[in-house]
């Protein structure tokens, strides 16, 4: 007998479950009210990595007589960056959708909502409705910008990320408030195209939870940049004076700026969503729990990506929604491994890149296990040098009895793409011995994790 899956949200997560169920034999119907693709994926992450690369070649620009060059001044067209922008998302959502439909998966336009434990209704834009009955359901709304009671956003000067691309102008003097990795990409993003930028941190520390060492590297350079780093400090209100924003914080001081920009988390898209109608549960800030086969409370119903509570990146949403697609058409009794969050990569893409994976070393330190850390400036490695770039470090932890690579974390030009190594050695529980007899190439920065693995 055919299942019947239906997905409400088209994102990483929707769109991977879809296309993973299809290839296995299920009838798949994704519902999508805005982008095939998902709004967070394609009008947060997408375009501001769009950007930050536009300004880092900007920045390329800048430090040419470095690399032997005259040196460049250039300028941004906003023009052409918009155009730049809007090709990539429409590229990325076309291909998605021709994916799809290539596999015979339905797709629809409009609003899912839950009427019963077994069926939903669909909203479309001209105000028709569908009822859609299923076998499974998979929930993967995704998320939106947060707002704090103390803010009213005006689209203007006063901006959620989502305000900021594409980018209508630049502003000349930006105040983020929130320094987590949405805002520190955007210090280092609007500091690139030239803006004087304040960054205002509840913490002693940007990048509150990160392995201190990597948050040094990181507000050394955005001091030397000539950021203004506001610690300890909370934003308690933020309003237009004129053809300013003021943002008063919680110690007295205050930053006037042109524009001001909430990075200060996210909440779930589980609003209207009728849950209760199926059955589902929330917890108290609206996320919808799971267990480790991202099931709900409600056997049938599945829910993954930002809506579930878990990591909010891209990259785990779309591992969510295919174990999901997996467990759907029962194939967890066999080869099933399950997710494990804890080793999951990320990484910041500020100037130099951040990027980690499993095991910190602050975490390994409270919870007293034995770790062996080894770590290797990219001061030393030639093809930094040759980069004219030698920021940074790899940092790898092992297990001292066995060698397993536990985690690591590196912080460079391309931190991101070379974190895989990590990833990898960390997920198939490699050993250090293994990264250092890899013959690897030369010159690369990738030899420098090889010399960490040492
Ligand atoms: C500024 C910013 C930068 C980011 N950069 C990165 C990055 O570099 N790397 C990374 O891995 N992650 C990044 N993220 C996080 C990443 O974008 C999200 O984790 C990811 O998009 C989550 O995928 P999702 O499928 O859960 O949700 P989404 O991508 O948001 O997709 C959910 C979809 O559901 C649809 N939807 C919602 N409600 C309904 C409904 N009732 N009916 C029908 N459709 C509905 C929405 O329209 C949306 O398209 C970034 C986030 C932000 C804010």
């Amino acid at each position: 007998m055919t299942v019947r899956f239906l997905i409400i949200g088209g994102g990483p997560a929707g769109n991977t479950a879809a296309t993973y169920a299809a290839r296995l034999g299920a009838e798949v119907i994704v519902v999508e009210r805005e982008i095939v693709g998902g709004a967070a994926h394609l009008m947060d992450c997408i375009p501001s990595k769009t950007m930050i690369a536009t300004g880092g070649a900007m920045t390329f620009g800048r430090k040419s007589a470095g690399m032997g060059l005259e040196e460049m001044q250039p300028e941004v067209d906003v023009e052409a960056l918009t155009d730049r922008i809007e090709d990539i998302k429409d590229h990325l959502s076309n291909s998605t959708t021709e994916l799809l439909v290539s596999q015979g998966v339905r797709i629809i336009k409009g609003s899912a909502s839950f009427a019963s434990p077994h069926s939903a209704i669909v909203t479309t834009a001209d105000g028709s409705k569908e009822t859609i009955e299923f076998d499974a359901a998979m929930i993967s709304t995704g998320s939106r910008p947060r707002i704090p009671d103390w803010v009213q956003p005006d689209g203007e000067r006063i901006l959620t990320t989502r305000d900021c691309y594409p980018p209508k102008i630049f502003p000349t003097n930006v105040c983020i408030v929130g320094s987590g990795v949405t805002g520190v990409e955007f210090v280092h993003m609007f500091e690139s195209f030239g803006a004087k930028v304040s960054l205002v941190v509840s913490r002693q520390q940007v990048l509150p939870g990160k392995d201190p060492e990597v948050a040094a590297v990181l507000e050394e350079d955005f001091l030397r940049r000539g950021v203004r780093l506001l610690k300890g400090a909370r934003a308690e209100s933020i309003e237009r004076e004129g053809d300013e924003v003021v943002i008063k914080c919680d110690d007295g001081r205050q930053v006037r700026a042109s524009h001001a920009v909430l990075t200060i988390g996210s909440v779930p898209n589980s609003d209207g969503l009728n849950l209760d109608l199926a059955g589902v549960h929330m917890d108290g800030g609206g996320y919808v729990p799971i267990n480790h086969h991202c099931i709900t409370n409600v056997e049938h119903i599945y829910a993954a990506g930002d809506v579930s509570g878990k990591l909010p990146l891209s990259s785990v949403a779309s591992m969510q929604g295919r174990k999901i697609a997996e467990h759907v058409m029962g194939l967890h009794t066999r080869e099933h491994r399950h997710l494990d969050y804890d080793k999951a990569a990320s990484a910041i893409f500020t100037e130099p890149e951040i990027a980690d994976v499993g095991l910190a070393e602050a975490e390994a330190f409270a919870h007293g296990r034995k770790i062996r850390v080894t770590k290797v400036p990219f001061s030393a490695t030639p093809k930094a040098l040759i980069n004219n770039d030698a920021r940074g470090f790899v940092k790898i932890i092992s297990d001292p009895a066995t060698g397993v690579v536990l985690g690591g974390s590196i912080v460079g030009r391309h931190a991101a793409e070379l974190i895989s190594v990590i990833a990898l050695a960390v997920t198939a529980n490699l050993k250090v011995s293994d990264i250092v007899e890899s013959l690897l190439v030369h010159p690369a920065l990738a030899e420098a994790l090889a010399e960490a693995a040492e």
